[in-house]
């Protein structure tokens, strides 16, 4: 972690400032602190292979006792979870390989880490509209010169979409480490990472962002009075004092009115309205937001999705933000084919079948539950596709062939982060 983060960390429980114990054991230069312990009137935190760890779970308190007795590897192996020793050596020589790929490391975390859903993340629906509010909202309300936080971020898929527009950084966090360790490593390098718990008080003080963000993630969470109240609090126009509003927003959170896989604890829109305090939110059902990003190029921001219609949307996105600007027509840009910020890759959902100076791409599902789960994707991921052989053969690359730019707007090809697959 950056030493300057200490600005902005708080302790979640006494909210206190957090320093670091200079008397027990500590890795650190002038700008990094790498292991160590930080301090609060109340507790005492890990902070393990650079990540503060800003919880109570026992994995913690364990990782904190190796910290202090001058073991931090061994703290890693606490914080990534692998009880099995033969498991912990296959991540240990993964992440001390630079040859590593994302899809390698993921399979050495073992068969319970949710392998499939991160590794095709960046063509699912889900993620096609989530990528698309985030960075609207994030040009609008940041725009280069504010910060962002991506709460719940998991492995970092939706906190690359801030990269370029949230300065400082933004910062990812997440109750799992294996996951925001993923994320700085592979898929959003650069992002600074913190280990909290979505369901206590975040650990981060009033006002230190403009932009607080959570996809995917907010059914799962329990306290969800207490999570919008701390969002909101994160965005606090008045402390942060620089003149210009912040903004709340909730992507993909499951709706109580219907059924949906993986259907956590989800209220109803009504419900989700009824958390907020200090801001007025708007909610929007996925259904209107995919069809504006897949078929009209547009994110339509400034729509009143009438009760019923967002009653029938088994997902829904929450804005709520003073910003003029936001509610209104944005034109989303289609992926662009210019430049890669990782690396032009073919999608991980096609199977390349050699055919001469052709090459077929080929649609393939990893199971019938993805299918069942993203298989609106295929209202942009064609079945089949026959491209030039020298082009894809050409792939891994900062730019494609002029012959694949469709194929980057249809995301058969993505920019994908370096060593993904
Ligand atoms: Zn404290």
């Amino acid at each position: 972690m950056h030493v300057e983060t200490l600005e902005i960390l708080r302790c979640p429980y006494c909210g206190a400032r957090l320093e670091l114990v200079e008397s027990l054991f500590h890795q650190k230069t002038a700008a990094e602190i790498h292991d160590g312990i930080l301090g609060c009137h109340c507790c005492v935190f890990p902070v393990v292979d650079g990540i503060p760890v800003l919880h109570l779970q026992p994995a913690a308190v364990t990782a904190r006792d190796q910290v202090q007795a001058g073991r931090p590897e061994l703290a890693r192996r606490t914080m990534i979870g692998l009880d099995d020793e033969a498991q912990a050596a296959g991540f240990e020589a993964a992440a001390a390989s630079d040859a590593a790929t994302y899809r390698d490391t993921v399979a050495a975390l073992g068969p319970n880490f949710e392998a499939g859903y991160f590794l095709y993340r960046f063509s699912d629906p889900t993620y096609v509209v989530a990528d698309a509010a985030v960075r609207t909202v994030a040009n609008i309300v940041l725009h280069g010169q504010r910060r962002a936080i991506d709460i719940c971020g998991g492995s970092g898929h939706l906190t690359r979409s801030l990269m370029t527009v949230s300065s400082p950084p933004p910062v990812l966090a997440d109750l799992y480490f294996a996951k925001v360790w993923l994320a700085r490593r592979f898929t959003a390098p650069g992002c600074e990472p913190v280990c909290c718990d979505g369901n206590a008080p975040f650990p981060f003080a009033r006002g230190t962002f403009a932009l607080a963000m959570c996809t995917d993630a907010f059914m799962y969470i329990w306290t969800k009075r207490q999570f919008v109240g701390e969002m909101e609090r994160l965005v606090d126009d008045v402390r942060r004092a620089d003149g210009e509003p912040g903004a709340v927003l909730i992507g993909h959170t499951h709706n109580e009115r219907t059924w949906t896989p993986s259907h956590g604890q989800p209220l109803s829109p009504a419900g989700y309205r009824d958390l907020f305090e200090a801001l007025e939110p708007r909610v929007f059902g996925e259904a209107g937001l995919f069809d504006d990003v897949v078929n009209r190029g547009i994110l339509d921001l400034a729509r009143h999705d009438a009760a019923d219609t967002l009653d029938r949307d088994p997902a829904l996105t929450i804005l709520a933000t003073r910003h003029e600007g936001v509610f209104a027509t944005h034109r989303v840009e289609a992926m662009p084919a210019a430049r890669a910020t990782g690396e032009f890759r073919l999608n991980p959902l096609y199977t390349a079948i050699p055919d001469g100076e052709r090459v077929q791409l080929r649609l393939q599902f990893p199971s019938e539950d993805y299918a069942d789960e993203y298989g609106a994707c295929r209202a942009y991921l064609p079945d089949e596709v026959t491209v030039d052989r020298e082009a894809i053969e050409a792939l891994p690359g900062a730019a494609v062939a002029r012959s694949l730019a469709p194929l980057v707007t249809s995301r058969v090809i993505l920019d994908l982060p370096k060593r993904y697959y």
